[in-house]
Parts: C-alpha cells; structure tokens; sequence
C-alpha cells in the first residue's frame, strides 16, 4: 500500500512526489515517457534555452553602438540544438537524482486509473491511500492544418529542426507563437504570423497586445490578424480573408488539448490536465496545496512571454475594467537610466489601481518577470500603493520604473 500514487511525471506530478517524498511517505510515480514532462522536455526549457542562444546572437550583432566590435559573428543551428538537449538532459538528470534521494518509485510506464484507490500498470495493481492524476495536455490537431512533422508541425516537431527554414508561417500568437517568432526572427527566418483575434497575444492587456505587434513589425515579421486558416493543401496556406502564402514550413501553435484519464471526482487532478491554467508554476503550486495543504491564491498568477523584452503581467486587464472605475499610471521604459545603460529602452509598466490597491499590472521590458514578482507581492498581501510609495528601490535598475509609475496613480 502506498501513500500517494501519480499518474504522470510533469511539474505537477513531480513537484507532488518530492513534497510527498520529503514528508517521509511512501510515493510511486508512473511516468510513460520522461520525467520532467512537457516542461522540462518539450515546453518550458527547450524553448528557452532556444530563445537564449538567439537573443544572444542578436544583441552581439546589435553591439556596435556599445563600444563592442564582433566581425562576422555567425551561428550554427546543430549547436543550438544541441546545447538545448544537453540543458534538457541535465535537467532531467537533476530530477531524477531529487526523485530517488527522496525515495519517490519512478516506475516507466503507462498507468490507468481503476478506482479511488487502485492504479493499474504493466499489468500490476498498486494500492495507493491517495492517487494524483497530473497527465497533462498535448499539441491539439486542427481540421485543415493536420501535422504531417515535415510541413505542419506542432510545439514538439519543431524542438528537433535539423536546419532553419528560410521562411515559416506561425498560426496562433500565443506565448508559444510568440516565443518562436522571436527565435526564427533573431535567426533572420522570415516570419509571418497568422492570428484569428483582432490582436496579437490575445490573452494579454491591450496595450501590451499593441506593443507586441510595433516591436514585431519593425522586426520585419509580417502579421494577419483576424484572420484563421482555411486549409494548408499542397504546401499552401489559405487564410480566411483569401490570401494564400506559401512558406517552407507552418508550425501550428493554437492550443493544447487536455490528457484527462479519467472522469472521476474522486481522485485529485492538477496541473494541465485540470483544465485550469496551462502554466508549469501553476501546476507545481496546485502540487504544492494537495501535498502540503498550503492554499495559493489563483488570482494572482503571473504570466510570461519571454524573449527581447519580456512580456509579464498579472491581475485584471484594462479591457475588462469599467471605465472610471479605476486608475492607471504607465511608465516608459526609455524614462529609465538603467535601459539607456543596457541599450534596452522598449517597453513600459503599467499598474493598475482601485481604492489604493493595486489589481494589474502589465509590463513589456527587460527583466519583466522579475519585476512582475515584486508586484504580485504587494497585490496578493493587499500592500496599498502608498505603503510601496514607502519603499525604497535601488537605482538604476529597472524596479525604479514601478516607484516612478506608483506616483502617477
Ligand atoms: C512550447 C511550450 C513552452 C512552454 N513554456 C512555458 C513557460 O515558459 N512557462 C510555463 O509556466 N509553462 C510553459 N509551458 C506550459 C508547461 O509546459 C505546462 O503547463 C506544464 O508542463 C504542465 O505540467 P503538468 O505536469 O500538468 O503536465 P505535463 O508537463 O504535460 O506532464 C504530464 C506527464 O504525464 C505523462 N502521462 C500522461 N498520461 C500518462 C499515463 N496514462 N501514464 C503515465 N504517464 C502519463 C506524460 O508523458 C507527461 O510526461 C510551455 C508549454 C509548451 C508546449
């Protein structure tokens, strides 16, 4: 008999297996493919350690005005890659490590739930006390834009590219969307963006949406919005407003559909597959309060997009907010010494306010995820603006840019 069973080995399932493993219990964990699950293998930090090599390429193109002369500075692909899988294997190791000095059972194999208390795999049955169901999502398949892997490909076909294309359609402006136009971009592949939504990144604030797309575009990527994809025939894309592009490859990035394995309501499930929010911190803090019992509140979950600059936000939008129901202050980027000193000046903060509380806050700079957390501090404990008014912030960093925004609420 175990004390906890888990079906899948993602964030939500490993985080619960090492909290549970710490606590002493007796933990399994089944896992059909490799621990680390999407995350660590096909999502969060193969593409980051993608977009890192090219940023990286970028700025030292962009150095000149620095004072720093690179010649010829070039890249190879198969390198790229490989540095990718050698992050992913570490990583990978490193949790495999943590998974057994906790004493947590990795059994490799496909598991199906049989009931409350009963986990069946590889033709065994294991009685556990409590069972986690943490199976997660994968790419979706859309009518007309099947994945062929060669012409259609989805989030995982295009972690193993062998070499660039010189030109690639990415339909859905996502985070993943995004994060791969700005890789393919910083590589000098053309790239168009197809988007059914009147904006980029729907799921951001407006302006940030905004923002996105006049970096995009002086970027030379090209963009359709409100426009979706009829068919893909013959290596042709036809968009719904009649044009038809022709690009060397199509990475589809609209969506992931949910593992769910069971429709029980009597086994906990969490992380994508709950059908929630698909973040990996949002799956390991679900993990996090069904171990541990330590509630975190789901109104202040921080979003980011990364890449040059980073996107990050939290809290309410301003176009779900009723007009003069609340106050907004922005701040530009280029206000701030620092982005002056980093070369770095696109963006802005902006915040959010109601009653002296702060509900949201969207930013598009460097180190926007870092900011991001400071502010979601002071949201989820109900700091007021004129208590961080109190605050003192170092300078020249780029946190000034909240100080200075908080004194226009
Ligand atoms: C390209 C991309 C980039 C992303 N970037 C970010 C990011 O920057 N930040 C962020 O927060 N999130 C990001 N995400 C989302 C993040 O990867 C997911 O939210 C996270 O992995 C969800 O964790 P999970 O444990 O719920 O599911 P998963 O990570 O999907 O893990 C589920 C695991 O369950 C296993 N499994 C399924 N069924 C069974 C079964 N029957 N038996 C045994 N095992 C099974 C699967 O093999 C899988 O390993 C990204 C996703 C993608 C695709």
């Amino acid at each position: 008999m175990y004390d906890l069973g888990i079906i899948g080995g993602g964030p939500a399932g490993y985080t619960a297996a090492l909290h549970a493993g710490t606590k002493g219990q007796k933990v399994i964990l089944f896992e059909k493919d490799k621990v680390g699950g999407t995350c660590l293998n096909r999502g969060c930090i193969p593409t980051k350690a993608i977009l890192h090599s090219a940023e990286l390429y970028e700025e030292i193109k962009n150095s000149e005005s620095l004072g720093i002369h690179a010649d010829n500075v070039t890249f190879d692909f198969a390198e790229v890659m490989e540095h990718k899988n050698l992050v992913v294997e570490k990583l990978r190791k490193g949790l495999e490590l943590s998974l057994k000095n906790r004493k947590v059972e990795v059994l490799n194999t496909e598991a199906r739930l049989l009931s409350e208390h009963k986990i069946e795999a590889d033709g065994q049955i294991f009685e556990c006390k409590k069972i986690i169901i943490a199976t997660g999502s994968e790419p979706k398949n859309f009518n007309g834009m099947e994945r062929d892997g060669i012409f259609v490909l989805n989030s995982d076909d295009i972690l193993n590219l062998s070499k660039l294309p010189k030109n690639i359609v990415i339909v859905g402006s996502g985070a993943i969307g995004i994060e791969w136009a700005r890789i393919f971009s910083a590589f000098e592949t053309d790239v168009t963006i197809i988007e059914a939504a009147d904006y980029l990144l729907p799921a951001a604030d407006i302006d940030v949406s905004k923002r996105i797309e006049r970096i995009f575009k002086s970027g030379k990527i090209k963009i359709y919005k409100s426009n979706g994809v009829e068919k893909i025939q013959n290596k042709k894309v036809y968009l719904t407003g009649g044009e038809i592009l022709e690009p060397e490859i199509v990475l589809v990035a609209i969506g992931r559909k949910i593992c769910r394995i069971d429709n029980s309501d009597s086994v906990i499930c969490i992380g994508d597959a709950c059908g929630e929010i698909q973040l990996a911190h949002y799956a390991s803090k679900q993990a996090v309060e069904c171990v541990d019992n330590i509630v975190f509140n789901k109104n202040f979950v921080p979003f980011v997009v990364y890449g040059n600059p980073e996107i990050a936000w939290a809290g309410k939008r301003e176009q779900d907010l009723e007009e003069g129901t609340y106050q907004k202050a922005t701040v530009l980027i280029s206000a701030l010494g620092k982005s002056h000193c980093d070369n770095s000046t696109e963006g802005f903060i902006k915040i959010l306010s109601q009653e002296d509380n702060i509900i949201g806050v969207h930013i598009v700079s460097k180190e926007a995820s870092a900011m991001l957390q400071q502010i979601i501090i002071a949201m989820q404990n109900k700091i007021s603006v004129s208590k961080l008014k109190e605050i003192c912030f170092a300078h020249p960093t780029y946190s000034e840019g909240i100080f200075e925004c908080l004194f226009g609420l």
